[in-house]
């Protein structure tokens, strides 16, 4: 998956506050957490994607580079510029179809990348963490060594419509937080199959899916599209990726049994499969939380 090179990804994220609760990571905290990573931290920095200097985080000499990411060629050459391209395009996305779900108060998540560590209102995030949505802070936190991390440790291929799956699952979140989701379906620590984490993992797999699928009819402000259409090898890809941070598959690398009780996210199969059901059927075909356990 490709940006076009004249798309427009200049704009920014705004930022807003409220909610309470702790953040949901990607993949299974589990398998993240075996991973015992030792990192010297020489430097603690937060790469804000949002024009918005009011925020939070601070900026850099990488911050400045994100400021430099004005178009789809750009997206495309790195991976800084990809992570702003993808907030612009999931942006726009989610600004026209969660109205069309009921949701009147979507707003733009934040959107932090940053290295080594940093403090949020979800606790401390650090490479072993993986990205996360943070509701407190409306934010997604995002270390970007996180794609090699796919690579080296979960053996996805982690390539650029990979890298943007990981993006727009992080930004589902923040809908179904606009959504009062997270209200009207506590997630009160229980795991295992058909549990609410697993449920809302899931539909945050699919509303991933559904922006892939659309992403290549989603327009800049001057109607330029912003991605090239999808092929099926990329596709392919972001589902590698999507599997490869599979409960069951993680229980297995890790050397445990696979133990659906203790799941948190869903297996592969069941995360490729609602990746699938939002790529083909859009946002409404990922109400994960009205089907039964066994169709999940
Ligand atoms: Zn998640």
């Amino acid at each position: 998956m490709t940006f076009n090179p004249n798309a427009d990804i200049s704009g920014g994220a705004a930022r807003s506050g409220g909610g309470a609760r702790t953040g949901i990571a990607l993949g299974g905290g589990g398998g993240l957490a075996l991973t015992i990573i030792i990192i010297i931290v020489s430097q603690v920095f937060g790469i804000n994607l949002s024009d918005d200097t009011s925020g939070t985080s601070t900026t850099s000499d990488s911050g400045s580079a994100i400021a430099n990411c004005d178009t789809g060629a750009q997206a495309n050459a790195d991976t800084v510029c990809r992570m702003k391209g993808a907030s612009a395009a999931i942006d726009a996305y989610w600004a026209i179809e969660a109205p069309k779900l009921g949701i009147t108060n979507y707003a733009t998540p934040g959107f932090t990348l940053f290295s080594g560590s940093t403090s949020t209102s979800c606790g401390t995030a650090s490479a072993d963490t993986g990205p996360f949505y943070c509701p407190p802070d409306k934010t997604i936190f995002l270390d970007v060594g996180f794609f090699d991390q796919l690579r080296t440790e979960f053996g996805a291929t982690a390539g650029p419509l990979a890298q943007l799956y990981v993006v727009a699952h992080e930004w589902g979140h923040s809908v179904q937080d606009d959504a009062g989701i997270f209200q009207t379906y506590p997630n009160t620590g229980a795991t295992g199959a058909g549990s609410v984490s697993v449920r809302t993992e899931l539909q945050a797999d699919c509303y991933a899916g559904a922006w892939v699928g659309a992403a290549a009819t989603t327009t800049d402000e001057n109607g330029v599209t912003f991605l090239e259409p999808v092929t099926k090898a990329q596709v392919a890809d972001a589902l590698n990726a999507a599997a490869s941070i599979g409960d069951d598959r993680i229980q297995k690398d890790s050397g445990d049994s696979v133990n659906s009780e203790s799941w948190t996210h869903g297996s592969s199969a069941q995360r490729e499969r609602w990746f699938t059901n939002g790529y083909q059927g859009g946002p409404k075909a990922c109400d994960t939380f009205s089907v039964s356990t066994g169709n999940l």
